[in-house]
């Protein structure tokens, strides 16, 4: 397969999608920041069945970044990531600049509430800011039927359906599995950070999820399990943990035995936060 087209300006993605709702076809979105893996091309397959076009966002969006965070290191390597989408039925890339995306004077800020309460917002707390006002801000340049975002940033997923439903934002979000190397290690553009001894614990996080997940579904109580949890990343070789925590799946509330549930982590390796989470199922 050959690569897509790519265009950077907004006109010019407008004109391509206005060509195709012409001729009546459907379109999905993959927004992404690059650095493309496994993981973003299961999207973008997903998109590819649900809608006649595909259009992947490419932005290292600055506003999701707090001041001491890896905005300057996070990893661009367009040719490769055009490469990638090569091999899959990609349509269109769109990579505007940041000049594009925030020109001078820029003023508008979206907050979301309900699931963007607590576990990364405690850490990160003007991240879920800059992804809604983002991913706003593509939606309205896109006009897409669909947007396919991972499970793999399970907050995040939330946090962009209350926007849409909020704002009554005409794209139905689709929700894809985490995709994970043979050691069940979540794919992620900054796993690039870890050298080989830092990906060996990295690999631990999800055994350990696994397992905290495994003890609430045969009745270990909620924080028994978290704080076990906690543990046993620390003597893995974690250095930080942020939190570990079990959620309800659809409102991140605090989980309940009765409702479906999600066990979400963050921890450090070193200068490398990773999160991941997994289900919990009570039967
Ligand atoms: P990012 O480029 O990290 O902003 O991610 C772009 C999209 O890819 C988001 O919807 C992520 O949740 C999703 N994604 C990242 N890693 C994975 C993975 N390992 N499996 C599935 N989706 C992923």
């Amino acid at each position: 397969m050959s690569q897509p087209d790519v265009v950077d300006s907004v006109a010019a993605l407008r004109a391509r999608i206005r060509d195709w709702r012409r001729d009546g076809l459907r379109v999905a979105m993959v927004p992404t920041m690059g650095a493309l893996h496994e993981g973003h091309l299961s999207l973008i397959r997903i998109a590819c069945e649900k809608a006649e076009r595909c259009v992947v966002s490419i932005f290292v969006n600055p506003t999701q970044f707090a001041p001491s965070e890896d905005l300057d290191k996070y990893p661009r390597q367009l040719t490769r990531d055009l490469d990638m989408l090569a091999t899959v039925k990609a349509d269109l890339a769109f990579t505007p600049t940041v000049g594009a995306m925030y020109p001078a004077g820029f003023a508008t800020k979206i907050s979301v509430g309900g699931p963007s309460a607590g576990l990364e917002s405690d850490f990160r707390p003007t991240f879920f800011e800059g992804v809604a006002t983002v991913v706003a801000k593509l939606f309205l340049q896109a006009t897409p039927d669909y947007a396919v975002f991972g499970e793999k940033d399970y907050q995040q997923l939330c946090v962009v359906r209350q926007l849409c439903h909020d704002l009554d934002l005409p794209v139905e979000i689709i929700g894809a599995p985490t995709i994970r190397d043979a050691h069940g290690l979540a794919m992620s553009s900054r796993n690039a950070y870890l050298d080989e001894a830092e990906l060996a614990v990295a690999r631990q996080l999800n055994v350990i999820l696994r397992k905290a997940a495994a003890a609430l579904a045969s009745g270990a109580h909620r924080d028994d399990a978290t704080a076990e949890a906690r543990r046993a990343l620390t003597a893995a070789g974690f250095q930080k943990v942020d939190y570990v925590e079990a959620r309800e799946s659809l409102t991140l509330a605090p989980w309940r035995r009765d409702r479906a549930g999600r066990l979400l982590a963050a921890a450090w390796l070193g200068k490398t936060r990773l999160i991941d989470n997994v289900e919990v199922s009570t039967g």
